[in-house]
């Protein structure tokens, strides 16, 4: 067992971390106040290879591999989840469901756009009645020969405004329940398909998140993904992955979190010393510290899964449901040590532990992660 990273990923993160601290940190209190979407950064995330990361050079992706991509998003949400999160779902939900599932002719068209930055991406699950239980699907797309007829509502969608790709999960033959779903390629603009109004929300506020409608859309058969009925596989496999992506985001804003805290704690005096000598401070920064890293090899261990082919479908599950209770815990710990100050803008803790709630619900939920967990023991 080799706990230690490669050159090239200790590169690969370091220039992460770089590209946060000189491009996403200034500015960040403003686009969370006034919810605005790191839109000048996408080109420049897309020039670095950050939103392909693992797609195949062949169609304009960086050619890495799962590790690198959970060091990257570990450095971007330290920083900044909103913007985190667009490149999560970019890329383990968009760019990964089409080099997997998709056929050549889907992924010229889209995923080498979506791999350079070109264009962004974003995948489209849940709807007003159908979150957790993603099964009750309510949008439909009816049979016509060549084309599908989509009606319905997505809701929370991430990248929803933004995005001009959409994978669509929509209902075809109810009688056959999950095996009756399927996932298409939506372009934006297409008539029948309406974006609606910004969601005002408690974190991740820069990120883009929006209703959409579908009216009578239509769509050609050549942009359904994969056989007939497989879009809840899809759905369900492209998660699994989507999930490491997201508790590599928990981990970078608890880790965040700590490292403000930590460097706080060193500079900030009461009773005659630094605060990081009172024990009781002293010992949350130990159990942040051991918890965050603890967070950590189960985010490695899920992206090692991904990478060595095995299945990570419980993996990931367990990094998500771990890394994202360290993050809401800690960066309320964090919050805590800063004092008066954690509770102000300038500090940018209250933003991390704001952020960190998302992580336990979008991407299955806490209690989701519990029953795919649970299901994979029983199942043995
Ligand atoms: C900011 C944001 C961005 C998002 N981005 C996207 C996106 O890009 N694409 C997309 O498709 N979706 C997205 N979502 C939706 C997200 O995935 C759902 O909100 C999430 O899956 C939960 O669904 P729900 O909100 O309908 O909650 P519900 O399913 O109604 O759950 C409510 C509560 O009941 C619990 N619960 C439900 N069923 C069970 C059960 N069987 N056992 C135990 N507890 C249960 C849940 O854990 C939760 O605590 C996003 C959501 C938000 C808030």
């Amino acid at each position: 067992m080799d706990f230690s990273l490669t050159e090239e990923h200790i590169m690969i993160r370091d220039a992460a971390r770089d590209f946060a601290q000189t491009e996403l940190l200034p500015g960040v209190i403003e686009r969370d106040n006034a919810q605005k979407f790191p839109e000048s950064l996408v080109r420049k995330m897309g020039e670095l290879g950050f939103l392909g990361i693992m797609v195949d050079p062949k169609y304009g992706g960086s050619g890495m591999d799962a590790i690198s991509y959970v060091l990257i998003m570990e450095e971007l949400s330290k920083i900044d989840a909103s913007a985190s999160v667009m490149v999560s779902v970019n890329n383990s939900l968009v760019c990964y469901g089409l080099e997997a599932y998709g056929n050549e002719e889907q992924k010229q068209k889209y995923l080498t756009k979506l791999a350079t930055g070109e264009c962004i991406g974003a995948f489209c699950l849940s709807e007003p009645e159908a979150g957790s239980d993603a099964t009750s699907q309510k949008t439909t797309a009816i049979d016509k020969g060549d084309h599908y007829i989509l009606n319905g509502t997505k809701n929370w969608i991430t990248n929803g405004g933004r995005a001009e790709v959409y994978l669509v999960i929509a209902q075809t033959d109810k009688h056959k329940g999950s095996h009756g779903i399927n996932a298409f390629i939506l372009e934006k603009g297409m008539p029948g398909f309406d974006i609606g109004p910004k969601e005002d929300k408690l974190g991740i506020r820069g990120s883009d998140t929006h209703t959409l409608q579908f009216n009578d859309v239509k769509v050609p058969k050549s942009n359904r993904i994969g056989e007939d009925g497989f879009g809840f596989r899809f759905a369900m496999k492209t998660l699994s992955g989507g999930r490491i992506g997201i508790a590599a985001q928990a981990l970078g804003i608890a880790a965040g979190a700590y490292e403000l805290a930590l460097k706080y704690s060193k500079e900030r005096k009461a009773f005659g010393t630094e605060i990081c000598n009172h024990q009781a401070i002293a010992f949350k920064l130990a159990d942040m510290h051991t918890e965050i890293e603890a967070a950590r090899m189960l985010v490695m261990k899920a992206a090692w899964d991904k990478d060595q082919g095995n299945n990570y479908d419980m993996s990931s599950a367990m990094a998500k449901l771990y890394a994202s209770k360290v993050a809401m815990e800690h960066t309320v710990e964090a919050v805590q040590i800063h004092g008066g100050n954690g509770f102000v803008k300038e500090y940018h803790v209250e933003r991390l532990m704001r952020d960190a709630k998302i992580t336990q619900i979008y991407e299955g939920t806490s209690e989701i992660q519990k029953i795919v967990i649970s299901r994979g023991l029983i199942k043995g």
